[in-house]
């Protein structure tokens, strides 16, 4: 028994040392809070994970490039055409029913209370958002104008000349933020442009599908461009392994210097605790029921294996709070551990991760909601509709970095008419939400990949076939 225990940590020693990061990290991160300690302290022993998290960003442009291109190319238009419709329209339904899933759960529960509005209330001015611009903006930025400029700045945010409020942010920004891009604003025609730092990576994954889709249908005078890409990709699927053996270090490292550093932990829990409350039991019900009986229904396969094969991705979201930089160590989770064709991984995954968030969809339609109730305000039928279709649009339109969603919430908030300025109320715990929400979001990109591999293997051994018989032929 001895010797087979040795063997399984042998087999599973990262998975093994991550958790035993988070454990070591939640441990001596609640120990140090009884200690005096100052903001260098902090920056000290946050420094390891500052370093995971840019190793990550660093594999984040590459790693979508790469894959992008070289999964596209490898497919033919048909069969790509198909994943993603199939992709799409599983993002759709799971982001909707998430969103919906948490309107039902805050309405139930009932978290929001006008008394406990005047305790937390903060100064702030109100945004003035509008949709229109919100979704002219989503589409805008499909389209960067400049690609070299998408890869490193490049998001860009309508502001209507009259109000100069923002409508919609995409980048890694939180809302108090939110100034420094209205003083960049630069005027463009009727609208005025705001440009701020973040990878525009919807933009360049529209890009690389046209690439990969028209290299993989050169044949082969396009051979090379996709050869290059292929290695370029294992390549840097070779230096995700060297960053997963540093990422335990690196998440004990950020959940010690986040846990030190929050602030009033017991006042923000009793204020806030049953709308965290709320959205917690949204998220659980969403991964521990919804995705897994959709994965068993479509597949017939264990979603408990699939999970624990994810689990690595799991937790570097829960460190990270970003399915962008969760994206190297997703891939790895996907192809090695629970097989996924890596023809699907590489095409579905970079979209999932940035369209895809069924946390986000339900984080947002609770908090929206909770902030009527806080004000007193009960939504009608048509408003509450709105909600789900708003927190849905929101959470394809929010950016996989930390806090995104926060930002984006701005949107659902003035669809249905409510203060804007109160998402200040919830920014106390975002922190925590973020991190529980993000790790939603990539366990849906990840269950959506094993449906499409499920779904498209015909295909996929159709191609392989004719492969095959090509080879033989030469
Ligand atoms: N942090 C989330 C993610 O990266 C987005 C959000 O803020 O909801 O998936």
């Amino acid at each position: 028994c001895g010797k087979k225990f040795c063997e399984w940590i042998k087999t599973n020693l990262l998975l093994v040392l991550t958790v035993l990061g988070v454990f070591l990290g939640i441990s001596i991160g609640f120990l140090a809070r009884f200690g005096e300690y100052g903001e260098d302290a902090i920056m000290l022993v946050s420094f390891p994970g500052d370093i995971l998290m840019r190793m990550l960003k660093m594999l984040i442009l590459p790693l979508i490039i790469s894959s992008m291109i070289s999964g596209l190319a490898q497919l033919d238009p048909m069969s790509s055409g198909r994943m993603g419709s199939r992709a799409l329209c599983y993002y759709f339904t799971t982001t909707m029913l998430a969103a919906m899933l948490g309107i039902i759960l805050v309405i139930a529960i009932h978290p929001g209370d006008p008394s406990i509005k005047k305790e937390i209330e903060t100064d702030s001015e109100d945004k003035n958002v509008y949709t229109l611009d919100a979704f002219l903006d989503l589409i805008r930025n499909m389209f960067p104008e400049n690609l070299l400029q998408a890869c490193f700045q490049q998001v860009e945010t309508t502001y209507r000349k009259a109000k100069a409020k923002p409508s919609f942010v995409r980048p890694d920004v939180n809302v108090t933020n939110m100034t420094v891009v209205e003083n960049i604003t630069q005027s463009f025609q009727e609208r005025e442009l705001a440009y701020k730092d973040g990878t525009n990576v919807l933009g360049l994954i529209i890009f690389c599908i046209a690439f990969g889709v028209i290299c993989g249908q050169l044949g082969e005078e396009g051979e090379i461009m996709v050869n290059f890409f292929v290695i370029l990709n294992d390549i840097i699927m070779r230096i995700v392994v060297l960053v997963m053996w540093y990422s335990p270090f690196g998440i004990m490292s950020l959940i010690i210097g986040k846990i030190m550093d929050i602030k009033d932990l017991a006042q923000t829990a009793q204020q806030l605790g049953l709308y965290m409350l709320t959205v917690i039991t949204g998220l659980v019900i969403h991964a521990g029921l919804t995705l897994p009986l959709l994965f068993f229904v479509i597949t017939k396969k264990n979603p408990l294996t699939f999970m624990k094969g994810m689990l690595q991705a799991w937790i570097t979201a829960l460190g990270t709070a970003s399915s962008a930089a969760t994206l190297p160590i997703t891939f790895r989770c996907l192809e090695e551990n629970n097989h996924i064709d890596k023809r699907v991984t590489r095409f579905v995954l970079p979209v999932g991760a940035t369209v895809n968030m069924d946390g986000t969809a339900l984080y947002e339609a609770v908090a929206a909601i909770f902030i009527a109730q806080m004000n007193g305000i009960e939504l009608a039928a048509g408003q509450v509709i709105a909600v789900s279709l708003t927190a849905t649009a929101a959470s394809i339109g929010a950016a996989s970095v930390p806090s995104a969603g926060l930002v984006t919430m701005l949107l659902v908030l003035s669809a249905v008419g409510l203060p804007t300025k109160d998402i200040t109320m919830i920014v106390a715990v975002d922190w925590l939400l973020d991190r529980l929400r993000t790790s939603i979001n990539v366990l849906g990109d990840a269950f959506g990949a094993g449906i499409v591999d499920h779904l498209s293997k015909a295909e996929l051994e159709k191609i392989d076939a004719e492969h095959a018989r090509i080879e033989m032929e030469m």
